[in-house]
């Protein structure tokens, strides 16, 4: 943990807590955890399961129902288990373990209540999340929820714009945000070295890194709520705040977990800038991959980039020209959660990121007064350029249409997918 610490405090803003303030921290924290002095897996572990355990407690005492009056009958019977891995993440007890269709109990449920209330597909009060986020609920015309500007932007980094999906605006801010001083790290979606195009969770400390993890993957990362727990008390520790990326559940789980209920590690200001990715589903990892190689004839190792425009999707080898197919062929990979899901646009999210289509740029919607100050301060240190929305016709309306599109597909509330 030390080697950790030591990488850490290159980045961490040194000014947030006094040195002797983190030392006497981190002593408390290597006592309680018996931590060893170099990082480890398991010390990582039980790390997170100690951050994470400061959101239990709070909950436990005042909840009855359990695992099986809830989420099991509601959210995983049903199909609507979006496989975000938050529920497992916060049990106390490790009575969860995440199967195909999502968690099951591998012991006795305590009925603490944690699962339920962190997770985005159960009981989601958009309202209450809206007036934590942003201060107040959407207006009856904000159908892409509360937004305080809607811009086009590019990144100016070079660096970024080698290896960036679209624009290179979440790449950019990230390495804002770590520059700066303004976070000390992020949490976000990062690519398995062994296995091409697997997502995996990943907590970066440095602008490097931030690049290692560009570019979209069209699988979906479980799991990145431990890392949120990590992230969470490695910044408590050094005095600073983690950064989150992902998609838009993925947004509204950071979000039900910055409301939890207790006030002891802070998660509420421990986590942002929350930065939201427009998604419109995502695909099973095993078919998607046996589709790229059977239908695709591309194998994943080849690939270097994925990316879907008007309705196609287009790999990109390391030689030769791309190749693509309509979306639509995909249908049978979509997982049964996205089917259900209704955010397009990261609604709850500090700042959301898409393309729309565009080449080389991104359709950027700041909702936040966070979220404009990370974006604004980005633009003045000259790391990003922007255009006025009316610059691209049409934009706002594939946007709408998107967004209605989605609400449409879903099953409503009740209804059984
Ligand atoms: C599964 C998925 C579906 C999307 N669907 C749409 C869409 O329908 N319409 C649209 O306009 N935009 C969509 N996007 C967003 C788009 O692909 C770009 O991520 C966005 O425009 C930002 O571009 P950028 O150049 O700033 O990204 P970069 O600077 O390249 O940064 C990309 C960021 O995305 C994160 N990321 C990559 N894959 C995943 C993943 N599987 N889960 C969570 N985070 C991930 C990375 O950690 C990285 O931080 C989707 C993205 C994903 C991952
Ligand atoms: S013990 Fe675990 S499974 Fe049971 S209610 Fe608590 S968090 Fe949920
Ligand atoms: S959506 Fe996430 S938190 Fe809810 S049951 Fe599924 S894995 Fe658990
Ligand atoms: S559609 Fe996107 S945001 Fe919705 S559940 Fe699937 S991956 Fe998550």
């Amino acid at each position: 943990m030390r080697s950790a610490r030591r990488a850490l405090s290159s980045s961490f803003p040194v000014n947030a807590v006094s040195p002797s303030a983190k030392a006497t921290r981190w002593r408390i924290a290597e006592g309680i955890l018996g931590l060893p002095s170099s990082g480890s897996g398991k010390s990582l572990y039980r790390l997170s399961k100690w951050a994470l355990g400061g959101g239990k407690m709070g909950v436990a005492e005042i909840e009855e129902k359990g695992f099986e009056e809830t989420l099991k009958p509601e959210v995983v019977e049903k199909g609507r288990c979006f496989l975000c891995g938050t529920c497992v993440s916060f049990c106390p007890f490790e009575v969860l373990s995440m199967g195909a269709r999502g968690p099951e109990l591998v012991d006795t449920c305590l009925k603490c209540g944690n699962c339920y209330s962190v997770c985005p597909a159960y009981e989601f009060d958009e309202k209450a999340v809206e007036e934590f986020a942003f201060g107040r609920s959407r207006k009856p015309d904000e159908e892409f929820g509360v937004y305080r500007s809607i811009v086009l932007a590019r990144s100016k980094d070079p660096e970024v714009l080698k290896v960036c999906q679209d624009g290179g605006v979440v790449s950019t801010l990230l390495r804002y945000l770590l520059g700066s001083g303004k976070t000390g790290l992020s949490v976000l979606s990062g690519v398995k070295k062994e296995q091409p195009w697997l997502p995996e969770p990943r907590i970066v400390l440095s602008g490097s890194e931030v690049l290692e993890c560009a570019g979209s993957r069209y699988s979906y990362t479980t799991n990145m709520m431990f890392n949120m727990g990590t992230a969470a008390l490695l910044g408590f520790l050094e005095g600073s705040r983690a950064a989150f990326v992902g998609l838009p559940c993925q947004v509204r789980a950071v979000r039900k977990v910055q409301m939890l209920p207790i006030e002891e590690l802070g998660w509420a200001k421990a986590i942002g800038p929350v930065i939201g990715l427009f998604c419109t589903e995502t695909f099973d990892y095993e078919g998607f991959m046996a589709f790229l190689k059977e239908r695709v004839g591309l194998s994943p190792e080849e690939v270097v980039k994925m990316n879907i425009k008007k309705g196609r999707m287009y790999f990109y080898p390391r030689e030769g020209e791309p190749k693509s197919v309509r979306v639509k062929e995909l249908a049978e990979f979509v997982r049964d959660g996205c089917k259900t899901c209704t955010d397009f646009s990261a609604e709850l999210a500090d700042i959301s990121v898409g393309s729309l289509g565009l080449e080389g740029w991104n359709v950027v919607i700041i909702r936040s007064e966070l979220g404009e100050e990370v974006f604004k301060g980005a633009v003045e240190a000259g790391l990003l350029e922007t255009r006025d929305i009316s610059e691209e016709p049409g934009v706002m309306d594939i946007l709408l249409r998107l967004v209605r599109m989605k609400r449409k597909r879903a099953p409503k509330e009740k209804e059984n997918p």
